[in-house]
Parts: C-alpha cells; structure tokens; sequence
C-alpha cells in the first residue's frame, strides 16, 4: 500500500510538473527562453502546492479526529457525565503534555457491537465485562507528526513505544486501568474507570 502510494506521487508530481511547464511556457513563450529560470520557477511553485496541500490535509485530518473526539465523549456523557469529564480532560492532558495528539477509536459501545467484536476476536471481553458498554472505557490512538511523516501508535504497537510517550503515567493521575497492563492480552490502547 505505500509502495502503491509513493508510485502515486511520483506520478502526480510528474504530471503537476508538466502541467506547470505547459503554464510557464505559455506566458513566458518559447520553451527555449531561459530554461533555468523556468524549472527553477517550476520547482518553486510545485513547493508551495505540495506544501499548501499538506497543511490543508493535516488542517482537516486533525479536525475530523477532534470533531470524531467530541462525538464519543457526548456518548460517553449520556451515560454518566462525571466519568466522561474526566477522560475529557485525560484527554487534554496527553495533547498538552506528551507531544502526542489523540484520536478515540473507540468509546461508548452497544451490547450488539461488543457481542460482534468478542465473535470475531474470542479474546475480547465479553458483554458482561466490557467497560466500554458501560461507558466506562476508551480506545485511543496516539499520532505525531514529524516533517512530512505521520508517527502512529495503535494496539499492536509495543508496550515500551507506549510507556515512552508518558501516557500510561497520565492515566494514573485520573484513576484510569492501562490495557498494557493485562497480563494475557496486548491492549495498549485501551483505559477503563473500573
Ligand atoms: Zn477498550
């Protein structure tokens, strides 16, 4: 898949260059005038639209992952609205302190959904167990940008990537039980109220 998409790039960025080239020649006129010029301009304006379309796309991707975050806390709230504030600010904690931003895969959950995660994955809780239909439980992920590269924290990332980023340290500042702490299944990305 990112073999798939660095293809694509190179493909968009060549057609881009072109496209520019047909531009530049068009008003500067003859392809011939001042070469250097025209593949220095090229570049030039090839940067500033790879460069505005990457921070339109990290503009929109953090503000769907907030509006998605805002969402499951509401969730959380109908259910009790002390225990939802309180991963709230969890929360805020982990984006103002680790470095890290967050984005809730998993919050409030119904008992169909969760009697459908534990048939296809026998080692999910069951029902009866799942804090997460009590609203008690959330999932998160952890991303971070760095230069043009996305880094991203999930469940199968290891506990030590985990520990490093302090979170399991903010946890316990709210009462929260980390998922990295079970002894026979990896679920790092899970906290519970419990
Ligand atoms: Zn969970």
């Amino acid at each position: 898949m990112r073999r798939f998409c660095e293809v694509g790039l190179i493909v968009l960025f060549s057609q881009l260059y072109s496209f520019n080239q047909e531009i530049l020649t068009a008003i500067m006129g003859s392809k011939k005038r001042t070469p250097l010029i025209r593949h220095l301009l090229n570049t030039f304006i090839l940067l500033i639209i790879v460069t505005v379309g990457y921070v339109c796309y990290t503009i929109i991707y953090d503000l769907r992952v907030h509006i998605i975050n805002r969402s499951e806390l509401n969730d959380l709230a109908g259910i009790n609205a002390d225990y939802a504030a309180r991963f709230e600010r969890f929360v805020n904690d982990i984006e103002n302190e680790s470095g890290w931003k967050v984005k809730i895969i998993s919050g409030l959950r119904s008992r169909d959904e969760q009697i459908q995660l534990k048939r296809d994955n026998p080692r999910n809780a069951a029902v009866s167990k799942s804090r997460h239909v009590l609203g008690r439980a959330i999932d998160i992920n952890l991303y971070k940008r760095v230069g043009l590269s996305t880094l991203l924290l999930k469940k199968s990332s290891s506990k030590a990537s985990w520990r490093k980023t302090g979170v399991p340290e903010i946890a316990k500042r709210y009462q929260l039980l980390w998922g990295g702490t079970y002894r026979n299944y990896h679920d790092p990305v899970h906290f519970e109220i419990n």
